[in-house]
């Protein structure tokens, strides 16, 4: 079983666009974001980005423009010198009722069964208490970050009851954090 470090797209990756990205030209990665894969890259962990993207079923963006939207990404990981092995997006409207829009665990249930990821050994990066939500319901360390939506979602971790979820400015410092937790395995609980 292999591990990964799971990535929401929008808000951690690139900038959130509130009226959706729709397009490559709103595609826009955040400062320090391709070193930051590169880093993630480096442990080993499978890197996946895991993404809401309700716009497709809102008619707002169809799903061709989506997966350019995808390869593009993918390539500038990997001319960073970094990679996004793999892509899950959920497609649904929140009325749909899916199994796979965050905060249900759809997404990284299917993950790691095509990819044999352990999640609980697992991490997953987001913008979002969704984010924060679907990882704790498979069992991984979920880690928010301050891009994006993160502010005003940060905010209500502590009514939440999820004042222990570790919180950072952005990806690259959220990188840092999960190098550190991998360079120190004796810090690891031994459950
Ligand atoms: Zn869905």
């Amino acid at each position: 079983m292999r591990r990964a470090v799971f990535l929401d797209r929008d808000g951690v990756i690139n900038e959130n666009r509130p009226d959706y990205v729709k397009n490559l030209e709103e595609f826009v990665v955040l400062p320090g974001v391709l070193q930051a894969l590169r880093l993630l890259g480096s442990t080993g962990m499978l890197v996946i980005v895991v993404s809401n993207q309700s716009a497709i079923n809102r008619g707002l963006v169809s799903r061709e423009t989506v997966e350019e939207i995808h390869r593009r990404m993918m390539d500038l990981a990997q001319a960073a010198g970094g990679r996004i092995d793999a892509v899950f997006y959920c497609p649904h409207r929140p009325e749909e009722g899916c199994e796979c829009r965050k905060p249900r665990p759809g997404l990284l249930v299917e993950a790691a069964r095509r990819l044999e990821v352990n999640l609980p050994e697992s991490y997953m990066v987001g913008d979002a208490l969704s984010d924060v939500q679907a990882a704790l319901a498979v069992g991984a360390q979920p880690l928010m970050v301050l891009t994006g939506r993160g502010r005003e979602q940060a905010a209500r971790l502590l009514e939440q009851g999820l004042g222990k979820v570790p919180v950072f400015e952005d990806l690259p410092e959220a990188a840092a954090w999960i190098l550190r937790q991998e360079g120190a395995p004796a810090g690891r609980c031994p459950v």
